[in-house]
């Protein structure tokens, strides 16, 4: 029987968007908002409920914040149900203590590289990589695995030559990319939003680097380039087809996992639809001779 998963965020500090990173103190979720937000996942029936702590840095909850909710989680814990806990984190406050922590809690985590560079009180580019790096080693020390997030905004989709070099340095087992915008009504305001023209120029350039690198046996499990591949040699399922009507009849809606964050209505197709289509058909031939060869590799 298939497993039931629910995923849920948890964000301890109120607020959104990708350059508060530094939380006023004193807005941390009560034990009442944790049990509800606790409850919210273990009584949705799923054998397998996923905690993904997340909006502006939930490390700044403390130590003592994760302990509590995780004591909740197990007092309401139902009979051969998994609670799994993600953090995702710029890794800014990663020492020792936490990484003892995390080990010792199992917690999944997460280094989220925010894109935002270029906003008032967000991480410079160098710093931002800086902290991941560091991050990731301090987990490794401990035999830990760490995951990588790309939120790819204006500024990142101009330096994605630098993020390729970024990812191979801090040593993910996977990176995902994700395209992070605004609705076309709001974008005008933001100029941390990305914009289809950027993302078109992002994709060419970090494809192209991957694609090249996969050529000579370097394997960067980079997402979705890497998943898209699994797709066509038929060793993963296509990411789930959009309800309107374009979705629909799309030849592209199985690899169409790359949505943009923020896009607020799924009965129309995604903001950057056309720069998926563009990227689909660039890329195609490529990812089939990659397909090719994880399949043969399978059969072994
Ligand atoms: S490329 Fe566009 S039409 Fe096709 S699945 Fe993606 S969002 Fe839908």
């Amino acid at each position: 029987m298939k497993m039931k998963v629910f995923k849920t965020i948890v964000t301890p500090f109120s607020g959104q968007g990708p350059r508060v990173w530094v939380p006023e103190s004193g807005m941390v979720m009560s034990r009442d908002d944790c049990v509800c937000s606790i409850n919210t996942g273990l009584t949705s029936g799923a054998d397998r409920v996923e905690f993904i702590f997340s909006g502006p840095e939930p490390m700044l909850a403390g130590i003592d914040f994760f302990k509590t909710f995780i004591e909740i989680e197990n007092e309401y814990l139902r009979p051969g149900q998994e609670a799994v806990n993600i953090l995702c984190t710029s890794g800014v406050y990663l020492d020792e203590a936490w990484a003892d922590f995390i080990r010792d809690c199992g917690i999944q985590v997460r280094l989220v590289i925010d894109g935002a560079w270029d906003e008032p009180g967000a991480l410079s580019f160098n710093d931002a990589w800086k902290h991941a790096a560091r991050g990731a080693e301090l987990l490794a020390r401990r035999d830990l695995d760490v995951a990588g997030i790309i939120r790819v905004t204006a500024s990142a989709a101009r330096r994605a030559g630098g993020i390729y070099n970024g990812i191979k340095k801090v040593g993910f087992d996977h990176c995902r990319i994700i395209p992070w915008t605004l609705p076309a009504w709001e974008m005008e305001e933001a100029e941390w939003a990305l914009r289809p023209g950027q993302l078109e120029m992002f994709l060419k350039t970090l494809f192209d680097r991957w694609y090249k690198d996969r050529e000579i046996g370097i394997e960067e499990d980079l997402r979705p380039f890497s998943e898209y591949v699994k797709i066509m040699a038929g060793i993963k399922n296509g990411a789930a087809r959009g309800e309107n009507a374009q979705c629909q009849a799309c030849r592209w809606a199985p690899y169409c996992g790359m949505r943009a964050v923020d896009y607020p209505d799924d009965n129309y197709p995604d903001v950057f639809c056309e720069t998926y289509r563009w990227f689909f058909e660039y890329a195609e031939k490529k990812l089939e001779k990659l397909a090719k060869v994880e399949k043969q590799l399978s059969w072994h």
